[in-house]
């Protein structure tokens, strides 16, 4: 930023013609002002990697990249690594003034004070990361939730981007997601809200890695889903199931992938989007978001997972259809987090 932040005020204090002027000379200075257009650097922040891109104001990725987390070589390690992809994507800046650094990280966040409060794949707790960064850095650096930047990129870019209200949820080993409130994150207080995947469906259902039971993310996840599918083959030897081999074999696809020839991996498969619908309903009738966009591994399912879902929440809605009805639909953007950790500058 710095680097550009000079050349357009040396442009900018120039006469119109520069020494030994000559047309050609005007017109080249004219160019490199006009094409300086606004960038904005976006991390997604994981437990293995962490990826970085430079993003235009219309949520196009100019460059990606990325680094190695090495969360167990601590705090250090990974903030030198980030230093690392932050100056690689500024080298490959061609042609944009960045105009800040937008980061989604997986834990609780204090976006205000700048603060990773706590992350567990990471191993950290009260770590001031901005602060750390902007030893390296002058530009404005935001942090948020990685579900969070997930839901500001398909909410500004993605499927969300006809939809002033939308909710983002995310299916992988938990449920993750974020709200969008009049085209803003909502992230409650001290960012610490939106937590949907831990909202309680079943009071004293499965344990939950969070402390409770039964939390929606115990029943919804990809994780609940392969255990629920194990369970049903231990409990019934003469299932189809277990032509993928053994237990060790099960994924999040092994019940909808048996459905049809299986009732026990059709009774799975029920019972898990059942419990889906259950936790879309309570967030379509607290929200009333004009979508709810789902995302992560079990979203491959398509038409299977999704027609019945829109089904059962049509059916659960407060008023029933006299209200405004609540779209059910998949997330479309292959870096939601990256673009969307850019799009906390914007
Ligand atoms: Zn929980």
């Amino acid at each position: 930023m710095i680097k550009y932040k000079k050349v357009s005020r040396e442009i900018a204090q120039k006469p119109r013609k520069c020494d030994g002027a000559t047309l050609k000379c005007d017109k080249t200075i004219f160019r490199r002002v006009k094409n300086m257009e606004k960038v904005y650097i976006g991390i997604d922040f994981g437990g293995t990697s962490v990826k970085g891109g430079i993003v235009t104001a219309d949520g196009k990725i100019l460059y990606k990249s990325s680094v190695p987390t090495d969360a167990k070589e601590g705090v250090k390690k990974v903030i030198s690594n980030i230093v690392k992809l932050i100056r690689d994507l500024e080298a490959h800046n061609a042609n944009g003034e960045i105009q800040g650094i937008g980061i989604g990280i997986p834990g609780l966040i204090d976006a205000e004070s700048g603060v990773v409060v706590v992350a567990g794949n990471l191993y950290w707790s009260d770590v001031h990361i901005v602060d750390e960064l902007h030893k390296h850095f002058d530009y404005p650096i935001k942090i948020t939730n990685d579900a969070n930047a997930a839901a500001l990129g398909e909410a500004k870019f993605g499927s969300g981007k006809s939809y002033k209200t939308s909710v983002f949820v995310t299916l992988g080993t938990g449920i993750g997601g974020g709200i969008i409130i009049d085209g803003k994150l909502y992230e409650g207080n001290k960012s610490a809200g939106g937590e949907i995947g831990h909202m309680i469906i079943h009071p004293h259902g499965e344990q939950c890695t969070c402390g409770n039971k039964g939390c929606w993310e115990t029943y919804g996840s990809a994780t609940a889903i392969i255990r629920e599918t194990r369970r049903a083959m231990q409990a019934h030897k003469d299932s189809e199931m277990w032509k993928v081999g053994g237990l060790e074999n099960v994924d999040g696809k092994t019940a909808f992938d048996y459905a049809d020839v299986d009732e026990y991996a059709k009774q799975v498969v029920d019972e898990y989007i059942d419990n889906l619908a259950v936790g879309l309903i309570n967030i379509a009738n607290i929200f009333r978001p004009e979508v709810i966009i789902i995302g992560g591994g079990v979203a491959n399912q398509g038409d299977s997972l999704i027609l019945p879902l829109r089904e059962q929440v049509k059916g659960g809605l407060f008023a029933r259809s006299s209200g405004p009805s609540v779209g059910i639909i998949f997330a479309s953007l292959k870096s939601a987090g990256i673009v969307g950790a850019a799009a906390l500058n914007m």
